[in-house]
């Protein structure tokens, strides 16, 4: 079996988990305070705060910039059902904005025509770990006087001009299981900006900066040291596991580059591509995801309903022209390209797409 993820957890993260347990202090404690000086460090950005999903660093950040009731968010559909669920918890409305054929994130070209008197945010995903083309995004949101939220998910350490994603505006990253770093469940906002940074930190513990005392309405939203503890080792580890994924996905470009029927993921210029992700576009899925199934290869379709098709957001399927992303919902499968895929796992990965393609 090659499965489409995996998380590598050894016998430092159960030793930093064993000690909390031993401690005593289990919930939010010493640990979280330093995974998050750790987490800002290596992004580059002033803040950090630790939350206990990545869902909720979207939903917090959104709610530290006083995104709310009668505003509007720009943001793709091509994305997991977080992305626009973060926003609609705040009551503002996610405007979708199509994607690019290339690299799948918003198509900027496209952004200046959806803003409106109501548009507040732009939130650009890094899909599947490829940056979003913060040059351009940068530019609309000064023009128009817009906050910048990034949903950094899935690109844990990716660059864009040699800046790290999560540092443009405030970042939202996701450490689940399947994540390119993980802590369980867990999630982190990055900042610059000191009052978003103390207004995040209140809003994930209940309106508190003083015990007892709630200034707002916030959540519980707090990470666990459990959490934090396999964080601050995961972290450790980030550039490795990324290197590997890299070396990974060259590989197995380097061979379905050439086969007809089949679409490798680019790189743009300036990008660096953290792969959470290796994606390939196909003509005939079906046909791909049965050949790799049959020889115990994971595959993954991210996403197959784009959030706009799905029940729950019916209402903008109406309001919005999508054509790049509803073509992609039904060409795109992704292949293990994780740390655990073995050099003899490429060679039947790439066996079976292309006796799949045919
Ligand atoms: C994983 C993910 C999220 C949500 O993170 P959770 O930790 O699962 O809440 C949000 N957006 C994207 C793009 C993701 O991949």
């Amino acid at each position: 079996m090659i499965p489409i993820a995996k998380p590598d957890i050894g016998n430092e993260e159960i030793d930093a988990v064993s000690e909390v347990l031993a401690s005593g202090i289990i919930a939010e404690g010493e640990r979280v305070g330093e995974f998050e000086s750790a987490f800002a460090d290596y992004i580059g950005a002033e803040h950090a705060i630790a939350v206990n999903s990545g869902t909720a660093a979207l939903h917090t950040a959104l709610l530290a910039h006083g995104i709310g009731k009668g505003d509007e968010v720009i943001t793709t559909s091509f994305s997991f059902i977080a992305t626009a669920n973060s926003i609609a918890y705040t009551g503002a409305k996610p405007v979708f904005v199509d994607i690019e054929a290339e690299t799948f994130n918003i198509d900027v070209d496209l952004i200046e025509n959806s803003i409106t008197r109501d548009t507040k945010a732009l939130m650009p995903v890094h899909l599947y770990g490829h940056p979003a083309e913060m040059k351009a995004i940068n530019e609309i949101a000064d023009d128009h006087d817009l906050v910048i939220i990034e949903d950094a998910c899935q690109a844990h350490g990716a660059t864009y001009n040699g800046q790290k994603v999560g540092s443009f505006g405030t970042g939202a990253f996701s450490f689940y299981p399947t994540k390119n770093m993980t802590t369980s469940e867990g999630g982190i906002i990055t900042t610059n900006d000191s009052e978003i940074a103390r207004k995040a930190r209140m809003i994930r513990a209940h309106g508190s900066q003083e015990r007892y005392l709630h200034e707002m309405i916030g959540y519980n939203f707090r990470m666990t040291d459990i959490a934090a503890a396999i964080g601050l080792v995961q972290l450790k580890k980030l550039e490795g596991y990324n290197n590997a994924r890299k070396r990974n996905a060259s590989k197995l470009s380097e061979r379905l580059k050439d086969i007809p029927g089949v679409t490798v993921p680019v790189i743009r210029k300036g990008c660096d591509h953290v792969f959470h992700q290796y994606t390939i576009r196909v003509k005939n899925r079906d046909e791909v995801v049965a050949c790799l199934k049959q020889s115990g290869i994971g595959t993954g379709v991210y996403y197959p309903i784009p959030i706009h098709m799905q029940p729950t957001y019916i209402e903008a399927r109406y309001n919005c022209d999508l054509p790049v992303c509803e073509k992609a919902a039904k060409e795109v499968i992704s292949l293990p390209v994780h740390p655990g895929v073995s050099e003899q796992d490429i060679e039947q990965i790439i066996e079976n797409v292309i006796a799949g393609v045919k």
